[in-house]
């Protein structure tokens, strides 16, 4: 198996030889639940928190692992995930008014601004219909519009009848799970690809048929060449801190392997261009059978790029 973006390198301080690939990055995290100070040991360089406090993560002292977040989850009043054990009423903040004016109480302008001012490089909106109240067609176009506005795209939670189409038709730029509640039919496969939306894998926070539909729908969309992200949903349940070996191989099992899957693990989002400080350094050479590739991604860790020295 060669991996295109795999260089042979040596380590200045251990001597050790292996391989480096770009920084990797978890593209859906919740570092309020969790405590990130292992994740640069266990290969992850970078996260994006798709739901927190604005404020604690404008405070969040520089350094590994770098933070990329959205901000709070907006959403309608009584929506997902108000009330929930996990999400405090900061990480939360409804909208019910799709008026593009600032300032005005729980209007769409007002949220995507309180995010965007506290630093937030993407917005999140909950599109959960099984479990509670969802926002308006005009509320949801609004505030995508004023994301766009600031330079942001909107990831969307879609869950529920019809809610993947709708995060579609309105201009969503990603999807934080992997569609997993019911197959995603070819029609929608195709406008989701069309569209140029990006599909955050979150396959390991599921078990048995749940886990069996987020596989095939994911399959689906990496074979039709839509773009897919790495990313775990890590503070959701018992998932480990660090590069996640079974979310690989479910990743692996989807169809998404070998140089898509470092792409999936490199991909910048939300930011344009890569962190090119750090590079992850996987001991020993990228192993020769494909379905080897997960287990030895799993086994990276975060260097200094400087850290790093080529090697013939
Ligand atoms: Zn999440």
């Amino acid at each position: 198996m060669t991996l295109s973006a795999a260089r042979p390198v040596r380590r200045a301080l251990t001597t050790e030889a292996g391989t480096a690939l770009p920084a990797f990055v978890d593209h859906h995290v919740h570092l309020h639940l969790i405590d990130p100070a292992a994740l640069a040991a266990r290969g992850i360089a970078g996260v994006v928190d798709l739901g927190g406090d604005p404020v604690a993560l404008a405070r969040r002292p520089a350094g590994l692992p770098r933070v990329a977040y959205a901000g709070a989850f907006l959403t309608a009043p009584g929506g997902y995930p108000q009330g929930r054990s996990w999400a405090p009423d900061a990480i939360v903040r409804t909208v019910t008014d799709a008026s593009r004016h600032p300032g005005v109480d729980d209007g769409a302008q007002t949220a995507v601004d309180a995010q965007a001012d506290a630093g937030a490089t993407v917005i999140k909106v909950a599109l959960h219909a099984d479990a509670g109240p969802v926002m308006s067609d005009e509320v949801l176009g609004a505030i995508v519009a004023a994301a766009g506005d600031r330079g942001l795209s909107v990831v969307a939670h879609a869950q529920g009848s019809g809610q993947v189409d709708r995060a579609i038709a309105f201009g969503v730029a990603a999807l934080a799970h992997t569609p997993f509640d019911a197959p995603v039919s070819r029609r929608t496969l195709s406008r989701a690809v069309a569209a140029g939306q990006v599909w955050i894998s979150t396959l390991d926070i599921h078990r048995g048929a749940a886990r069996a539909r987020a596989i095939a729908n994911l399959r689906a969309f990496a074979a039709r060449g839509g773009r897919v992200l790495y990313g775990t949903d890590l503070g959701n349940g018992p998932l480990p801190v660090g590069v996640n070996r079974r979310e690989l191989i479910a990743l692996h099992d989807a169809g998404v392997r070998g140089d898509a899957l470092v792409a999936a693990l490199t991909d910048p989002w939300p930011h344009v261009a890569p962190d090119a400080a750090v590079s992850t350094f996987v001991p020993g050479p990228a192993p020769i059978d494909p379905d080897e590739v997960p287990g030895w991604l799993s086994r990276g860790t975060v260097v200094v790029t400087e850290e790093l020295t080529h090697v013939d």
